[in-house]
C-alpha cells in the first residue's frame, strides 16, 4: 500500500513540475493521482471498510488464546498468515482476520469514553487491548479498537484443566477460577457434584467481564462492610434453579452472596425504594430505583429491613437496609428452603430485564 501511496505523491511531484506546460495535462495528472488514491484505498480497505488487524505474538500466546480473545477461528488465523504449524514466536506479527478489530487514530477531543461509546466498547477493553497504564491520551495516537464488545456481557479469554486434589469442590474450583459452577459441570458432562481426587477437569473459559459505565458509577458501595462478613462468591447469574410452581426450572437471574443469617445489608448505590415487602421467590426483598438511571437494585431473602424502610424512602449509597436471611420460595413467612445468602440482582427499571451483577460486585469486594 505505501508504494502506491508514494507513486500518487510522485505523480503530484510531477503535475507540479508540469503546471506551465498546459491546463489539460494538469487534468489529466489529477484524474489519474485521484484514481491512484482510489485504487490504494481498495487495496487497504478490500471491501470490508476497514484492514485486517496485525497482532504482535506475546511471551505466552497460544493460537487458541489469539483466537478467544478476538473471536476469530484458529483456521482462519493459520490460513491468513500462511501458517502450517501451531508454533508462534515472540514478536512474531500475525494478521487476524475479523472486522471487528480496527486501528483508531485519537483526535483533538478525544477521551477513552468517547471512543468507547463510538464503538460499542468499554474503557477496560481499550486500555487492556493497548496497554494502557492511564486515561491520558495524546493526539495521533494509534489504538487498537475491538468494536460492539458490549454485545454480549461476556467475551472469553483462556482455557485450562484442573486435577482434583483432597478439599476441592465444585464451588471451591469456581472461586479459583472465578468460573461458574454450571459451567464446569456442563463443560464435563457432569451429573452429579461428586469429584474424585485425581480427576482432570476442563475448567471453562474465564471471563473477561465488561462493565457498563454508567451503572458501574452509580452502584459504589458493596452490600458488606467487612470481608468476614460473607464468603467469596463466584458467578451464580443464569444458573438454572430448581424451585418453581409451575415444574419449569427457572432461570437465577442474580448473584447469590452466603452469608450469616442476620449479616447487615448496605445500598449499593443512592436511589428510592419502589417495592418492599414478601414476594414468593425472593421472600422479604427490596427494589431500589437508582438516581439518575434506568436502573433498579434488587435484594431478596432478607430475614428482616433496617428500620424506617417503605416504599417512596430515599436511601443513600452505604445506608443499611436489610439483614440476611433465608426467607422466600413459598407464602409469606417461609424460612429454610435454602442456606442464608443474599440474591442481588439489577434490573432495567423500564422493561424489568436483567444484567449480571456479578462484575459489579467482584470489582466492589477488591
Ligand atoms: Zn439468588
Amino acid at each position: 500500500m505505501k508504494i502506491i501511496f508514494n507513486q500518487g505523491v510522485a505523480n503530484i511531484n510531477s503535475t507540479q513540475k508540469n503546471k506551465e506546460r498546459n491546463g489539460d495535462m494538469i487534468r489529466k495528472y489529477k484524474i489519474k493521482w485521484l484514481f491512484i488514491l482510489l485504487l490504494s484505498f481498495m487495496v487497504i480497505f478490500p471491501g470490508k471498510g476497514y484492514a485486517d488487524f496485525t497482532y504482535t505474538v506475546k511471551s505466552g500466546d497460544t493460537l487458541y488464546l489469539i483466537s478467544k480473545a478476538y473471536s476469530v477461528s484458529i483456521t482462519s488465523i493459520k490460513t491468513a498468515n500462511n501458517l502450517t504449524t501451531d508454533y508462534l514466536y515472540v514478536n512474531q506479527k500475525l494478521t487476524i482476520p475479523t472486522d471487528k478489530i480496527i486501528q483508531y487514530t485519537v483526535i483533538s477531543g478525544d477521551t477513552l469514553w468517547k471512543i468507547s461509546q463510538k464503538y460499542n466498547t468499554t474503557i477496560d477493553r481499550i486500555k487492556t487491548l493497548n496497554n494502557l497504564t492511564s486515561d491520558y491520551l495524546t493526539v495521533g495516537q494509534v489504538l487498537i479498537i475491538e468494536k460492539d464488545t458490549i454485545v454480549s456481557n461476556v467475551t472469553y479469554a483462556s482455557y485450562r484443566t484442573h486435577t482434583v486434589k483432597a478439599g476441592d469442590n465444585l464451588w471451591s474450583i469456581g472461586v479459583l477460577y472465578d468460573v461458574t459452577i454450571s459451567g464446569i459441570k456442563t463443560l464435563n458432562g457432569l451429573t452429579s457434584d461428586y469429584l474424585t481426587i485425581g480427576q482432570v477437569l476442563k475448567i471453562p473459559a474465564s471471563i473477561v467481564y465488561t462493565l457498563d459505565s454508567i451503572v458501574e458509577s452509580k452502584l459504589i458501595v458493596f452490600p458488606f462492610k467487612a470481608k468476614t462478613d460473607y464468603q467469596a462468591f463466584t458467578n451464580s447469574y443464569a444458573a438454572a434453579r430448581d424451585y418453581s410452581t409451575t415444574g419449569t426450572v427457572r432461570v437465577h437471574e442474580g448473584q447469590d452472596i452466603m452469608a450469616n443469617k442476620g449479616t447487615p445489608v448496605y445500598a449499593m448505590g443512592a436511589g428510592v425504594i419502589t417495592n418492599i415487602g414478601w414476594n414468593e421467590y425472593g421472600g422479604y426483598r427490596i427494589m431500589i430505583k437508582l438516581d439518575g438511571i434506568n436502573y433498579s437494585l434488587y435484594y431478596a431473602h432478607f430475614s428482616k429491613y433496617a428500620d424506617g424502610m417503605y416504599i417512596g424512602k430515599k436511601v443513600s449509597a452505604g445506608e443499611l437496609v436489610g439483614y440476611v436471611g433465608d426467607t422466600g420460595y413459598g407464602p409469606e413467612g417461609t424460612t429454610g428452603k435454602f442456606a442464608p445468602h443474599l440474591h442481588v440482582g439489577i434490573y432495567k427499571t423500564s422493561d424489568m430485564t436483567t444484567i449480571n451483577p456479578y462484575p459489579y460486585l467482584k470489582k466492589l469486594s477488591q
